[in-house]
């Protein structure tokens, strides 16, 4: 394996899609999986035995990439979620400033930090 590339995240990624094709396929049982399994498993395999360093460091860059956008948005979805358990959010009528007011304060004035409008609303 000297000179080659070797594995890294994406390679490790395509793998479990390969494994997850390959499963799928023992159940379909009409072989629709099997070849785009296959061919997954040639990508995976050319990436690793490849000499030019420099595209699969690319390519695994824009993986990376990819993938830090979408668990990005689970993680500030979570976030949300663990946030409205606690407070409401209102958005401000006059700017649309979203603003945090916690639960369970009775009827309450919100002053909007951005334009100081005023609203009541029962939180
Ligand atoms: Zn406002």
């Amino acid at each position: 394996m000297s000179g080659r590339y070797g594995t890294d995240q994406l390679n490790r990624f395509i793998l479990i899609v390969v494994m997850a094709f390959l499963i799928l396929d023992l159940f379909v049982r009409k072989n629709i999986l099997l070849l785009p399994g296959l061919f997954l498993l040639g990508v995976c395999y050319f990436r690793m035995f490849s000499r030019n360093y420099s595209a699969r460091y690319s390519e695994n860059q824009k993986y990376l990439e990819l993938k830090g956008k979408v668990t990005g948005k689970f993680k500030k979805e979570k976030y949300m979620m663990s946030q409205r358990k606690d407070f409401h959010i209102y958005t401000c009528p006059s700017c649309q400033q979203k603003i945090r007011v916690p639960r369970g304060k009775g009827k309450i004035c919100v002053t909007c930090p951005k334009c100081h409008a005023e609203f009541q609303k029962k939180s």
